[in-house]
């Protein structure tokens, strides 16, 4: 029977991939659910991770990119990041999951007797219970299309019970149900050639878990010719307008408007029997279009420290910080130059930190531990002192405070408690009921996650940047300005323009406009609230500042 939302009957697309992993899934997930909703379409999107953590919040970044933080506090992949700002979706823990997760609520389902003694089993309860989510996700967004990303490749033992999932859902719907491979399609130097044969594999191996695609989407350098879209046609069993051509291009906001140039959403709209309107994609087209008019730079430096796995510099660390200075620079008819610097450079050398006044801004993002931790202190040393613009998120807000109260009010070797615990001055510090569960070790519980109100304070930058009295936030930290060193900073100048309704959290920190053109630091991540349709109004303050100070 069909699944039915709100009287609407509900469809699903599945994206999968071939060859290899990295080369845009995700990016396809919300192109696709971009060029649905421009058709008029209500869509939501579903991300599947094949491991066994049960959230993405215990993933070392470095190995697994940025931990992206719903609303709802769940921890979860960067994907999810890019369907937020390409979709505008508020997307929440229905709308991910991971096999650990999934095998842990069959679990523990089982051990309260909910099978009713049945022999609980991997095919097909798991599968079973990947469909209910998908199936609640889409009931919950009452969204006429539904797009489910399947992470990694096919052909990987991790994800066959995810396959098996579509396999046994396209049984049930096969009207409801679509696929797509969004494959690689190489041109080996010393060929000179697009080769379709990896593609064909991949096709092939999907074909053995009962699996065929609607769609082909050909990543690849080039444009793809006619001739191997006849190959591809042939040999892998679609129509040849179903493969979709998708060669490397200069910005990921240019893919939607590149999947309408082969018609993708006329096929899907069709192949999934759906009524829709005439194409409304000039809005998006708008965007992209003020993004590539914006030809004069601005020079941002982001210090930290995840930047280099080997030989590698590793941006998906700060995805979503990325995308929020593009969306702000964009708006401010400016090209970001971003420049990726490690802070520990400043540790060994520490008359490098010069180098930052080179830069427009300088922007110092979320992190753990301890390495770095005084080369970005120098750092926010060098913009306060030399009025450059510094925008610090998280650690760098907290670290913020820690220079001001060393550097300002003298209070020698003020610190974190994350660093260090002796320190006399613990100006960042734990919460009471934050360590209750450190002792207990509840490590997941011990942080502060997801949105939070914060009340802001008048005739600030942040209230003049936000213009409204409260905003909602997202929050991924342990540590919080220790309340006792509040009337000591602000007596010193540092203005709290945000705190918890409460007035105990500190949520903001900044310099007035008088003392610095923009020092401003936020206990939370504004970057997970970024769009290229909407620019987070802090990181266009800071830009504006940027742009001035390059002027
Ligand atoms: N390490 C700091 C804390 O736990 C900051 C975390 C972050 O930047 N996300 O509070």
């Amino acid at each position: 029977m069909a699944t039915k939302n709100g009287g609407k009957r509900a469809k699903f697309i599945f994206v999968v991939g071939g060859v290899m992993s990295g080369v845009g899934k995700g990016i396809t997930v919300s192109s696709i659910g971009r060029i649905l909703q421009s058709r008029g379409l209500t869509v939501t999107a579903l991300k599947i991770d094949p491991y066994i953590n049960v959230d993405a919040g215990t993933m070392n970044p470095t190995e697994h990119g940025e931990v992206f933080v719903l609303s709802d506090g769940y921890e979860t992949d960067q994907d999810m990041g890019n369907y937020e700002r390409f979709m505008g979706l508020h997307l929440d823990r229905g709308n991910y999951m991971t096999t650990g997760l999934v095998y842990k609520s069959v679990i523990d389902r089982e051990r309260n007797l909910e099978y009713g003694g049945q022999c609980v089993q991997v095919v097909p309860h798991i599968p079973r219970e990947v469909i209910a989510r998908i199936k609640a996700a889409s009931k919950k967004a009452e969204a006429d299309v539904t797009i489910i990303e399947i992470g990694g490749t096919v052909g990987e033992y991790e994800n066959i019970l995810f396959l098996e999932a579509i396999r046994m859902m396209k049984i049930e719907h096969p009207e409801d149900v679509l696929t797509v491979i969004v494959s690689y399609v190489p041109t080996p130097s010393t060929v000179g050639e697009m080769k379709t044969k990896p593609t064909q594999h991949a096709v092939r191996t999907l074909n053995g878990t009962g699996v065929q695609p609607d769609f082909i989407i050909a990543r690849a350098e080039h444009v793809l010719d006619e001739k191997r879209k006849e190959k591809m046609a042939t040999f892998c069993n679609v129509r040849k307008e179903d493969v979709i051509s998708a060669p490397d291009i200069e910005s990921i906001y240019d893919v939607p408007l590149n999947f309408e140039k082969d018609k993708l959403s006329d096929l899907i709209i069709k192949k999934l029997g759906l009524r829709a309107k005439a194409r409304t994609i000039g809005e998006w087209q708008k965007l992209v279009t003020r993004a590539k008019a914006a030809t004069k730079p601005v020079r941002i430096a982001v210090v930290g420290k995840y930047f280099s796995s080997g030989d590698y510099v590793l941006s998906d660390v700060y995805i979503s910080v990325l995308e929020a200075i593009k969306h702000a620079s964009f708006a401010a008819g400016r090209h970001p130059e971003i420049t990726w610097l490690g802070s520990e450079a400043y540790e060994k050398n520490p008359a490098k930190v010069k180098e930052l006044a080179g830069f427009d801004g300088v922007l110092i993002p979320g992190g753990f531990g301890s390495r770095g931790i005084e080369g970005k202190i120098t750092a926010i040393r060098y913009c306060r002192e030399h009025k450059i613009p510094y925008f610090g998120l998280c650690y760098g807000m907290q670290l913020l405070v820690v220079e001001y109260a060393r550097n300002v009010l003298g209070l020698r070797g003020a610190n974190t408690l994350e660093i260090d615990p002796k320190s006399k001055h613990l100006v960042i510090d734990i919460m009471p009921e934050q360590k209750e569960k450190l002792k207990k070790k509840d490590y997941g519980g011990s942080m502060r996650l997801g949105g939070y109100t914060a009340v802001l304070a008048k005739k600030t930058i942040a209230a003049a940047a936000y213009g409204t009295p409260e905003v909602v936030e997202r929050h991924r930290h342990r540590y919080e300005v220790n309340p006792e060193y509040v009337d000591r900073l602000s007596a010193g100048g540092l203005v709290f323009s945000a705190t918890s309704p409460d007035g105990i959290l500190m949520e903001i920190a900044e310099l007035p406009v008088s003392k610095h053109p923009f020092f401003l630091g936020t206990q939370f991540h504004p970057e997970f609230q970024s769009s290229l349709a909407s620019p987070h109004p802090l990181f266009l303050a800071f830009i504006k500042a940027a742009v001035k100070r390059g002027k």
